[in-house]
């Protein structure tokens, strides 16, 4: 079960359709970790361009949840991206509220590292 603070609950007056939808979110970031530590990135080529995939899927789902939360959208703000399985960025820093805004990159992570679009096969492209 995940825990919502019922206090911010009510400053944001937000409805029980409200509350069910972040607990929802909640799961599917939870299913997209499980569905990510059977992947391994590191090594074979399709699980790390479905790694990128569902690392974008999880950005997705973290701009929802500051839409039912009624925060302002905005990617500096996300918290998800460095905890995902596989992910070898550095925790603390990121965590760190003295570098809100900058994501620091792990050179190792073959997640965040390097443009996404880089790794997608696009139809038609010349390679
Ligand atoms: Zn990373």
């Amino acid at each position: 079960m995940t825990f919502l603070s019922k206090q911010l609950i009510d400053k944001q007056e937000l409805l029980e359709e409200d509350v069910k939808e972040i607990e929802d979110l909640h799961h599917q970031k939870d299913f997209l970790f499980e569905l990510m530590k059977e992947l391994d990135p590191q090594y074979i080529t399709h699980d790390r361009m479905v790694a990128k995939l569902y690392a974008n899927l999880l950005e997705s789902l973290e701009y929802n949840m500051q839409r039912v939360w009624k925060f302002e959208q905005n990617q500096e703000y996300h918290s998800w991206w460095y905890k995902i399985p596989h992910c070898k960025c550095p925790k603390m820093d990121n965590a760190d509220p003295l570098y809100s805004g900058r994501r620091i990159i792990s050179g190792d992570c073959v997640i965040h590292n390097g443009k996404p679009a880089n790794a997608f096969p696009v139809k038609g492209a010349s390679e």
